[in-house]
């Protein structure tokens, strides 16, 4: 008999869509597929996620981790990218903390974490990527890529993270726009990287790109 292959429960998939952030449907079902597909590929592994927000896509990612019996790292310092800052195009004013004039994201990522009844399989890592990347040594099933998009950010991410994702495990990677009319270049840099690093691509949905990693 072959095991019964896991369904996203409607009640998490309509928590990822009511949450705020950047996940268009499609791609965050993509996710979800991916997701679970790693967890076929190598089984027991975590995942880890770098740029949560609002925990939108974290949704999506945590609601497999249940179902593939894993956890989901969720890593964000909260203090928002570069685009989000007042004055950018994908500002929220009321996301930032009156008192010390910074964005704070973590009070609505903890709530639509607690919403959505994943507090037990996702777990907040509260700092700067590059700063954690540095000290982490725990092999990923899954590695998701949506942090800063400057060239910088998203380089260091790429070269500190996807090497702790497992042989034939996942690597996705948002906001990949072959065309620079559509969005910035750095996501669609790392990703022609991941390629000529040996990744293969799996699927494509909107700017989601998911890959495997090299045997
Ligand atoms: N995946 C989210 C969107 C992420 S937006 C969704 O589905 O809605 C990008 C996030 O990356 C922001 O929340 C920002 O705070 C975070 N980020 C940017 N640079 C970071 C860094 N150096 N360390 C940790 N988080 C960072
Ligand atoms: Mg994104």
């Amino acid at each position: 008999m072959t095991p019964a292959v896991p369904v996203l429960p409607s009640s998490l998939r309509d928590a990822a869509i009511a949450a705020r952030g950047f996940m268009p449907t499609d791609e965050g079902d993509a996710l979800w597929d991916a997701a679970v597909e790693a967890a076929t590929a190598v089984p027991g592994l975590p995942m880890l996620e770098v740029g949560s927000y609002c925990g939108k896509s974290t949704v999506w990612l945590g609601a497999a981790a249940p179902a593939t019996d894993t956890i989901l790292f969720a890593l964000d310092h909260h203090r928002g990218s570069e685009e989000n800052q007042a004055g950018w195009e994908h500002h929220d004013a009321d996301l930032v903390d009156p008192e010390i004039g910074r964005m704070d994201t973590l009070p609505t990522f903890r709530r639509t974490i607690f919403d959505a009844g994943l507090e037990g399989t996702v777990v907040a890592l509260v700092g700067d990527s590059p700063t954690l990347g540095r000290h982490w040594t725990t092999p990923l099933g899954f590695l998701f890529i949506d942090g800063g998009h400057g060239h910088d950010p998203a380089h260091r991410d790429y070269e500190l993270w996807t090497p702790h994702v497992a042989p034939g495990g996942t690597l996705a990677i948002h906001d990949v726009f072959p065309n620079p009319d559509d969005g910035g270049r750095p996501p669609y840099e790392i990703y022609l990287r991941a390629l000529d690093d040996g990744f293969t691509e799996r699927r494509a949905v909107g700017s989601l790109r998911v890959l495997t990693a090299p045997a």
